[in-house]
């Protein structure tokens, strides 16, 4: 069996991990840091898998004719191609919970550090300056009304550590889980207008599909209150950035967190950049260790297959919506 491994940017030492050398002594594995999509497409003319960490086109899948299943080494599969995958019968699987509490951490820094404006005072220390300002912004979240769009796996821990070390009222959106599953972390089920309408902290965690592309848009932006603090760790196009740029300039919200974007690299010129009331990381939500695991488990699914057992966690077109697992 032949597999191509396209580690994008997270090629370091993945041939010394254990993962990696049984897969090499059961199938042959070429390893590559290329993302050229014609380069790639080359070198995946007469592989049976591919694991990858970066973006996999409709020219790769379409030129690889012996293509079985693609594996990606993260939860989000938005950069492969799903429509020429699901074409060419191509399963695609990914990884899932491994990185869960890694992005929740995150997401308690961001609304930390926006609800207390921590890297804006650090700034102006560094600045030379001392001041408190923003006092009127500074808020306390002990207490505060937490509003979770997709309570999956990195949405259930953020509703965990909210509740329990926050004691947050937990409210969440999402079409296809039961009550139950929010009631389990002391939540509540909540049509989307409830939630942002009655959340001081709003946070998104859903997938990127044509569904959540823009979930997050002026009217809805419009809904949420004018002290309310925004975190997206999802994926950049589930909110329109635009439309937050216009609500975070006119105080039409009291900060975002952010660390994902439309355009990633972040443009040099995005006007997020000059706002105050933004905190921004650069899609750090893994830590290197959840990097790691991540691959780890992806290197060991694909095992499974060359192994001719079943892989975990496959995606069809009728499961890209739903969140089977719970
Ligand atoms: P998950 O599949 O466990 O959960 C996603 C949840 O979203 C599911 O419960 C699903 O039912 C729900 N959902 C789907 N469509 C919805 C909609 N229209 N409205 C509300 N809810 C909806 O995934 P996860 O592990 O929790 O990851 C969530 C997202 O976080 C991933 O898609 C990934 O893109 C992103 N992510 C980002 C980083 C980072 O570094 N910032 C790291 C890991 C994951």
């Amino acid at each position: 069996m032949k597999i191509l491994f396209i580690a994008g940017r997270w090629a370091q030492n993945i041939e010394e991990s254990k993962n990696y050398q049984e897969l090499a002594g059961k199938a042959e594995v070429h390893l590559t840091t290329e993302e050229d999509q014609s380069v790639l497409a080359e070198k995946a003319k007469d592989v049976d898998i591919i694991i990858t960490g970066a973006p996999v086109s409709a020219e790769i899948i379409n030129k690889a004719k012996r293509l079985k299943m693609i594996q990606t080494t993260s939860v989000g599969y938005d950069r492969v191609d799903v429509d020429a995958a699901a074409a060419n019968g191509i399963i695609i699987c990914n990884v899932a919970e491994a990185n869960a509490n890694s992005v929740a951490e995150l997401v308690f820094g961001l609304i930390l550090d926006v609800a207390r404006r921590i890297s804006a005072h650090d700034r102006l220390l560094r600045d030379g300056g001392w001041a408190r300002y923003h006092v009127e912004r500074q808020v306390e979240i002990r207490g505060s009304t937490l509003g979770i769009i997709g309570l999956g796996a990195i949405g259930s821990r953020v509703a965990q550590i909210g509740k329990y070390a926050f004691n947050m009222r937990i409210l969440a959106c999402d079409p296809y889980i039961i009550p139950d599953r929010a009631e389990q972390f002391g939540g509540k089920l909540v049509d989307m207008e409830t939630l942002l309408k009655e959340s001081d902290v709003v946070t998104t965690h859903t997938p990127l599909n044509e569904e959540t592309h823009h979930l997050i848009s002026e009217r809805e932006l419009s809904l949420m209150k004018p002290t309310a603090i925004l975190i997206n760790t999802s994926r950049g196009p589930v909110m329109d950035e635009k439309a937050l740029i216009k609500a975070l300039k006119q105080g039409k919200i009291s900060g975002a967190g952010l660390d994902v974007f439309e355009t990633e690299p972040l443009e040099k010129d995005n006007p997020l950049r000059g706002l105050d009331n933004v905190v921004m990381t650069p899609h750090i939500g893994s830590t290197p260790g959840a990097l790691r695991y991540m691959i780890e488990v992806a290197i060991d699914n694909v095992i499974r297959v060359v192994e001719e057992k079943e892989p975990f966690r496959i995606k069809t077109p009728d499961t890209y919506y739903t969140s089977e697992k719970w």
